[in-house]
């Protein structure tokens, strides 16, 4: 596909980042990260992701849009929901205009026990569901596989950012019991795309090197009081995901 923007210019804005760098620039280009859910934290993971320059995003999840899904997950429009359209292609195809030098795979299927290997080519997933049993089973596949994952989760206002990277507490060392939410959880848009950006933020400071470790800290935010909490988590020697690895 023919390259109409350059890259220099593209990136010019973060590549003077003090920290940043050509060498930063690269380790995006050749990163590949794996979006696992394209909803109301996965449009803004694509979206951030892609302008960062993420060399090659693997976007995993089985449904369609819905018109209850516009007021959060900003990558899907009109037409996407009413013909419908899987999340994973009408994602693609924004992504694929936005920035033509990403590589997208767009899988429009749900991550299961038999279907992990798709997380194969992945040097990074970010959790972008919206339940526990996929949550968890993305955590001991990243697990599985060592590779950093970063997690999120939104609801009404508020919601919160984990990072995981191997050696450090997991999602379940962290939250031993997530809550088994119903399909209709309210969600601010604006929430998920705060979150969202934080996950992406994330994502480029593990691949680039750039910044704190997460050593295990969360970011708990409520935008209707404007207040961010941090906690600390550690890990669990008998955690039933991590507790049988090394360190
Ligand atoms: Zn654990």
């Amino acid at each position: 596909m023919t390259i109409l923007v350059p890259m220099k210019d593209r990136y010019a804005r973060q590549l003077s980042i003090p920290g940043f760098g050509p060498q930063a620039q690269e380790r995006l280009s050749e990163a590949s990260v794996a979006v696992v859910g394209v909803g109301g934290l996965g449009s803004p993971v694509c979206q951030y992701l892609a302008a960062a320059g993420v060399g090659r995003l693997i976007l995993i999840d089985d449904q369609k849009v819905e018109p209850s899904n516009l007021n959060r997950q900003v990558i899907h429009f009109e037409e996407d929901a009413l013909l419908p359209r899987y999340k994973v292609e009408s994602a693609r195809m924004k992504i694929e205009a936005f920035n033509s030098e990403v590589d997208v795979e767009a899988l429009p299927m749900k991550l299961e026990e038999e279907t992990a290997f798709i997380l194969e080519k992945a040097d990074l997933a970010v959790d972008c569901l919206d339940n526990p049993k996929g949550r968890y089973l993305l955590n001991r596949v990243c697990l599985d596989r060592r590779i950093p994952l970063v997690h999120g989760a939104v609801e009404g206002f508020s919601g919160h950012v984990l990072s995981v990277v191997p050696g450090g507490p997991c999602l379940r060392c962290a939250f031993p019991s997530l809550p088994n939410r119903w399909s209709g959880v309210p969600v601010l848009g604006a929430a998920a795309g705060v979150i969202g950006s934080m996950q992406a933020a994330e994502t480029v400071k593990i691949i680039t090197g750039i910044g704190d470790a997460p050593n295990g800290r969360a970011l708990f935010i409520d935008l209707r009081s404007n207040q961010a909490d941090e906690v600390v988590f550690a890990r669990n020697p008998s955690c039933p995901d991590c507790g049988s690895l090394g360190p």
